[in-house]
C-alpha cells in the first residue's frame, strides 16, 4: 500500500493496453493495469465469435492511427494474440480478477480501491468500456424465457429460430454468422443497415438477398411473452406477432456512471467530461477508450487515446 504507482489503468481492454504500452514507450516504468476479469479484453473474449473478423474500420469511421501500436484487420484470435504480445514485450504488470470499485484523490496521489485491498497511484486512467452492462430493452423479459434472451450468441445452438435485435455492427455480424446454422431473422427500427461498416453492408445484403437471413426493418418490438411451451412471442408494434426460440439483443452498452459519479468524474450528455488529452474534471485522473464515446468506439480508437494520454502524462503535448 506505501508503494505509489507512476500509472494505474483501469480495465485491460484495448484502450488500457494501449495506455500502458504507450506510457512505456515514452519511459514510464512503473505501471499497473488492473483487469476485473480472469484476462484482459473480456469485451472481446465475451462478445466476440469465434473466428470473427475484427475490422480496424468498425461502424465506419475511419480512424487514423497516432501512436506506435501497429493494429491492422485480422480475427478474435489474432487481435488478443496481438494485445498478448505487445504486453508481455512491454513489462506491464497486469493484475487479474480485480475489481476497481472507485478512486479517491489524496494528497499528490490516489487511492484505487478493489475489494479487500487498495494501491496508489499518481496517474490514474480509467478504460473500463461499456459493455459491462449491454443495453437492455425497456420492456420487462418474463422469467420464464430469460434464459432464452441473450446479448451475446454463446448460448445459441444449431437449428433454432433466432431473432437478432438491432442494425450495427455486432447485430448485423450476429445475424450472418447464426444464419448457417440456424433460421435467423433481424429487426432493426430503421429501414437500412447504413450504420453498419460497408463490408457487414455486403455481407447483411448477400445473406437477405440469398434469403439466409431474413429482415424485419423500420419496426419496433412493444414487448415479449412467452408461450405455453417456453418460446417468445415476441410483440411488434407495426405487425403481427411472431414467435422464435432464441432472441439476441445486440445494442451496444452503457456509461458506468454509477462508478464514475463514485470517483468524482462529471458526467454530461451520458459520457465523462474531459479536455482533449481525456483528462477528466479531476487533474491526474484520465478516461478513455470506449466509455468516452456516447455509442460505442473501436479499438483503433481506444489505441489512440491511450497514445494521447502517454504524451500528456510525459508532457509531450
Ligand atoms: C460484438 C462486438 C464486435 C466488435 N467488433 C469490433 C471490430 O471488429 N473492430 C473494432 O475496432 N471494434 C469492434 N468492437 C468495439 C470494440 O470492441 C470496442 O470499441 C473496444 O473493445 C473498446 O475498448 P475499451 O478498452 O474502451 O473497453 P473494453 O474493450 O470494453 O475493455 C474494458 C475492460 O475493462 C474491464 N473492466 C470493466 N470494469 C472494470 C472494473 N471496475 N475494474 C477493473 N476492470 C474493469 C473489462 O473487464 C474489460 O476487460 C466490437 C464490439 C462488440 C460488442
Amino acid at each position: 500500500m506505501d508503494h505509489i504507482y507512476e500509472l494505474a489503468i483501469v480495465g485491460a481492454g484495448p484502450a488500457g493496453i494501449a495506455t500502458a504500452v504507450e506510457s512505456y514507450l515514452q519511459g514510464i516504468r512503473d505501471i499497473v493495469l488492473l483487469e476485473k476479469d480472469e484476462n484482459h479484453n473480456s469485451t472481446i473474449r465475451k462478445y466476440y465469435k469465434d473466428n470473427k473478423r475484427v475490422d480496424v474500420e468498425w461502424k465506419g469511421q475511419k480512424v487514423e492511427l497516432d501512436g506506435n501500436i501497429y493494429f491492422i484487420d485480422g480475427t478474435k484470435e489474432t487481435t488478443l494474440d496481438f494485445f498478448d504480445e505487445i504486453l508481455s514485450k512491454h513489462s506491464v504488470e497486469l493484475q487479474t480478477h480485480v475489481e476497481v470499485t472507485g478512486i479517491e484523490k489524496k494528497d499528490g496521489y490516489f487511492e484505487v480501491h478493489m475489494a479487500g485491498k487498495s494501491i496508489k497511484a499518481k496517474y490514474v486512467v480509467v478504460t473500463i468500456g461499456r459493455m459491462g452492462k449491454p443495453n437492455k430493452p425497456s420492456y420487462k423479459i418474463p422469467p420464464a424465457i430469460r434464459k432464452k434472451v441473450n446479448y451475446t450468441t454463446d448460448e445459441c445452438g444449431s437449428g433454432e429460430k433466432i431473432l437478432v435485435v438491432g442494425g450495427g455492427d455486432s447485430a448485423v455480424e450476429y445475424a450472418v454468422d447464426l444464419s448457417a446454422n440456424n433460421d435467423v431473422a433481424i429487426c432493426y427500427r430503421r429501414e437500412t443497415f447504413r450504420r453498419a461498416n460497408p463490408t457487414n453492408q455486403r455481407d447483411i445484403a448477400n445473406a437477405i438477398a440469398h434469403n439466409e437471413v431474413r429482415p424485419i426493418l423500420g419496426v419496433n418490438i412493444d414487448g415479449l411473452e412467452a408461450t405455453e411451451d417456453g418460446k417468445i412471442k415476441v410483440l411488434f408494434n407495426e405487425i403481427e406477432p411472431e414467435v422464435f426460440d432464441r432472441v439476441i439483443y445486440a445494442i451496444g452498452g452503457t456509461t458506468p456512471s454509477a462508478f464514475l459519479a463514485s470517483s468524482g468524474i462529471q458526467e454530461a450528455d451520458g459520457k465523462p467530461v474531459h479536455d482533449e488529452h481525456y483528462e477528466t474534471n479531476i487533474p491526474g485522473l484520465f478516461v478513455a477508450g470506449d466509455i468516452t464515446q456516447e455509442s460505442g468506439g473501436s479499438i483503433a480508437l481506444g489505441l489512440n487515446h491511450g497514445y494521447a494520454i502517454a504524451c500528456r502524462i510525459n508532457n509531450l503535448c
